[in-house]
């Protein structure tokens, strides 16, 4: 069976790949992101296209997902989503800041 520190280790382990796969796909280094304990996610409502990458990426779940309503009554959209960050949950560790494609998610003072 699995032990509880083998898992840990698998995690960690894990977390390190996405961050540099992550870092080399946007060109940026999560190192250049200020994180840790005393940051917490932030999005941006307006750039967030509910693509659904930063819930994927959090293994903190600190992101859900939620149905925002149309800003213009001329346009009808069935499907209008947008990340939360769960503030209490995340712990500053900036994966969700490289995920995103439109660059809505940005690292503040807690
Ligand atoms: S900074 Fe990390 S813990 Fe916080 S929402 Fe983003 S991915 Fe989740
Ligand atoms: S990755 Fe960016 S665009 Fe996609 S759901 Fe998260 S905040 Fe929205």
């Amino acid at each position: 069976m699995t032990s509880r520190l083998e898992l840990e280790r698998r995690l960690i382990n894990e977390r390190a790949r996405i961050e540099m796969v992550m870092s080399k796909a946007k060109g940026k280094k999560l190192q250049s992101i200020k994180g840790g304990k005393t940051m917490v996610a932030f999005v941006s409502d307006d750039a967030c296209i509910g693509c659904d990458q930063c819930p994927t990426v959090c293994d903190d779940n600190a992101i859900e997902m939620f149905y925002s309503p149309i800003k213009s009554p001329l346009i009808e959209v069935h499907s209008n989503r947008k990340a939360k960050i769960l503030r209490e949950d995340c712990t500053g560790c900036r994966l969700c800041v490289l995920s995103c494609p439109t660059d809505a998610i940005k690292m503040i003072e807690r």
